[in-house]
C-alpha cells in the first residue's frame, strides 16, 4: 500500500430515498478510506430546504449501517471536523462568501427573479449560452455595500473568469477542458443566507481535509465551477472521481422512476431499505454494486473485507453499468450459502416471524441445511421452511392426489406408505426412502407419484425441501398423524 491515508466523504442530500447509486458511492468511499488507513465521513447536505424530506437522513444512516459501511465521523457520532450537517455550518459559508466578496472574487447580485428570467428567455431566443448577464458584476462595490446595508435582498455570485479555459482532471476520465466563456457566474450564497451546493460542498471539503471526492457524474458539468472556486481561494484540490449513473436493465437510458416501479413488481428494488425488506443480504448487495464501476473480474465473489484488500481507485471505470437484478440474485444466493448456519438462521427468522410463524430457534437451525441451497433471498425461507413451525398443516385436498391417479387410488397408496413408515422406529432418509421406493416400483408406480402425495400430506405443500429429511425434522409421530389426516381427506373426495 503506497497511498496516503485518504479522507473521503459520502455527502448525500436528505431529499429522497437511499438508492443503489448512493450506496455504491458510499461503498467506494468506504473502501478507499479503509484501504488507505484513512477516514470515511458522512456529511449531510441539507441546505436545499425545498427538497428536504423528513426521515431521509435516518434512512441514509440506517442504510449505511445495514450495509456495514461504518463511518468514522458523522452527524450522529460527531468527530473533529463537525458539525456534519450543512445547515449547522451556515456561519462558515457566510464567512467564506464574505471573504470572496472582500477579495473581489465574488459579488452581491440584486437582480430580481423576473429580470433573470427575462434575460434567460432573451438568451434562449438568440441561441446564446445561458448565463447571468453580469449587471451586478459591474456594480460599484460601494453602491453594493450601501444597498446591502439598506437591507436589499441579494445573492452572492462567483466571479467566473470570462476568458481563457479551465482544465480539471477526473481520475477515470483524464483531463477535461472548458471554455470559460461558457461558464456562468454561479450563485454561492442564496438570498436566505444559505449556501448553494457549490460553496457548501467545496468549503466543507476544504475544512474537513477531504482528499478524494467521489460523486455522481451529474456533477461533472459543475466541476469547472468548483475548481475555479477552489483555485481562487488557494485551497488544495482533491482527487476527483465522477461515477457514471446506472442504466436501465435493458442498457438503454438512465434508470428512472418507472423502471424502479417495474423492478418492485418483480421483487427487486433500487432502494436500499427495500432490498433489506425483500430479503437481500448486505453481502449480496455490496458484491453486486461494487462491480458496477470497478473494472475487476465480473463475477468475483467478495466480502467487504476482501473488497477492502483488493480495492484501488485505478480500477474504477467511467463506463456506465446496467442494472442486472439476475446478478443480484446470484450474488445474494452465493453469499447466503457462505453464511454459517447460525448466522443464516438469525437472518431468516425475522422473515418467518413477520409471516406469522412462531419460530423455535433450535428447530430453525435444523432446517437450515435443507433450505440453504434453495434460497435466493432470505424471505424464500417462508415458503420453504414455514410449515416446519405449524402444529397442523392443511393440505388442499385437490393437491393430494398424484398426477394421473384418482383420490381413491392415491388414498390406497398412502395407506400402504403409512404401514411401511409406521413399522420404522425413526423416519429419516436412510430408513424410509429405500422401502418406500421398492414398494412403489414393485407396484408399477413412479416414485414421483408416491412421494408427491406424501409430500403434500406431510408438508401441506407441493414444493418443499427434501421429503425424508423434512420428515426427520418433523418427527415420526407428527408425520404419521399427518398422513392419516391426508387419507381421511382423500377418502372424503
Ligand atoms: N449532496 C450531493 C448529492 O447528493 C453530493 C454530491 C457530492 O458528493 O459532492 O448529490
Amino acid at each position: 500500500m503506497t497511498e496516503k491515508p485518504a479522507r473521503v466523504r459520502f455527502a448525500p442530500s436528505p431529499t429522497g430515498r437511499m438508492h443503489l447509486g448512493s450506496a455504491r458511492t458510499a461503498l467506494y468511499d468506504y473502501l478507499l478510506a479503509r484501504r488507505t488507513g484513512g477516514k470515511f465521513i458522512l456529511r449531510i447536505e441539507d441546505t436545499d430546504r425545498k427538497r428536504f424530506v423528513p426521515g431521509a437522513e435516518q434512512e441514509l444512516i440506517d442504510g449505511l449501517r445495514w450495509l456495514g459501511l461504518e463511518y468514522d465521523e458523522g452527524p450522529d457520532i460527531g468527530g473533529p471536523f463537525g458539525p456534519y450537517r450543512q445547515t449547522e455550518r451556515r456561519e462558515s459559508y457566510q464567512k467564506w462568501a464574505a471573504e470572496l466578496v472582500e477579495r473581489g472574487l465574488a459579488y452581491p447580485c440584486f437582480c430580481a427573479a423576473d429580470k433573470l428570467e427575462k434575460n434567460r428567455q432573451e438568451q434562449l431566443k438568440q441561441k446564446l449560452s445561458l448565463r447571468y448577464d453580469g449587471t451586478c458584476r459591474r456594480l460599484d462595490p460601494d453602491e453594493a455595500r450601501r444597498r446591502i446595508a439598506a437591507g436589499e435582498k441579494h445573492v452572492i455570485r462567483f466571479k467566473m473568469p470570462y476568458d481563457g479555459q479551465t482544465t480539471a482532471s477526473d481520475i477515470m476520465r483524464g483531463p477535461i477542458t472548458w471554455d470559460n466563456a461558457g461558464l456562468d457566474d454561479t450563485v454561492l450564497l442564496k438570498s436566505d443566507g444559505l449556501p448553494t451546493y457549490h460553496l457548501a460542498a467545496m468549503a466543507d471539503d476544504y475544512e474537513m481535509g477531504i482528499t478524494h471526492v467521489i460523486r455522481g457524474s451529474e456533477w461533472l458539468p459543475s466541476l469547472p465551477v468548483h475548481v475555479n472556486l477552489i483555485r481562487a481561494l488557494g485551497w488544495p484540490e482533491p482527487v476527483w472521481m465522477h461515477l457514471s449513473v446506472f442504466l436501465k436493465p435493458s442498457g438503454k437510458g438512465k434508470m428512472s422512476k418507472r423502471e424502479g416501479a417495474e423492478a418492485l413488481k418483480d421483487g427487486h428494488s433500487i432502494f436500499v431499505t427495500d432490498l433489506q425488506k425483500l430479503g437481500y443480504t448486505p453481502e449480496g448487495v455490496l458484491n453486486w454494486i461494487v462491480l458496477m464501476g470497478w473494472g475487476v473480474a465480473e463475477d468475483d465473489v467478495m466480502t467487504l473485507h476482501e473488497m477492502t484488500q483488493r480495492f484501488t481507485i485505478d480500477h474504477l471505470t467511467a463506463s456506465p453499468a446496467a442494472i442486472n437484478f439476475a446478478k443480484l440474485d446470484h450474488f445474494n444466493g452465493t453469499h447466503i450459502r457462505l453464511l454459517t448456519a447460525e448466522d443464516l438462521a438469525g437472518r431468516v427468522k425475522p422473515f418467518l416471524t413477520e409471516a406469522g410463524f412462531r419460530v423455535d430457534d433450535a428447530l430453525l437451525l435444523k432446517t437450515i441445511p435443507l433450505i440453504r441451497e434453495r434460497l435466493a433471498t432470505l424471505d424464500d425461507a417462508v415458503p420453504f421452511a414455514g410449515f416446519f413451525f405449524l402444529e397442523n398443516v392443511n393440505p388442499l385436498p385437490a393437491e393430494l392426489p398424484a398426477a394421473g391417479l384418482s383420490p381413491a387410488q392415491s388414498a390406497e397408496i398412502i395407506r400402504q406408505a403409512l404401514k411401511i413408515l409406521s413399522a420404522l422406529t425413526e423416519i429419516n432418509h436412510a430408513a424410509a426412502e429405500p422401502p418406500l421406493r421398492q414398494w412403489a416400483e414393485a407396484r408399477g408406480l413412479t416414485v414421483n407419484q408416491t412421494f408427491g402425495i406424501l409430500r403434500v400430506a406431510v408438508t401441506g405443500q407441493k414444493v418443499s425441501p427434501p421429503l425424508f429429511e423434512s420428515m426427520a425434522i418433523i418427527g415420526r409421530e407428527t408425520v404419521l398423524k399427518r398422513i392419516e389426516r391426508a387419507i381421511e381427506l382423500l377418502e372424503k373426495m
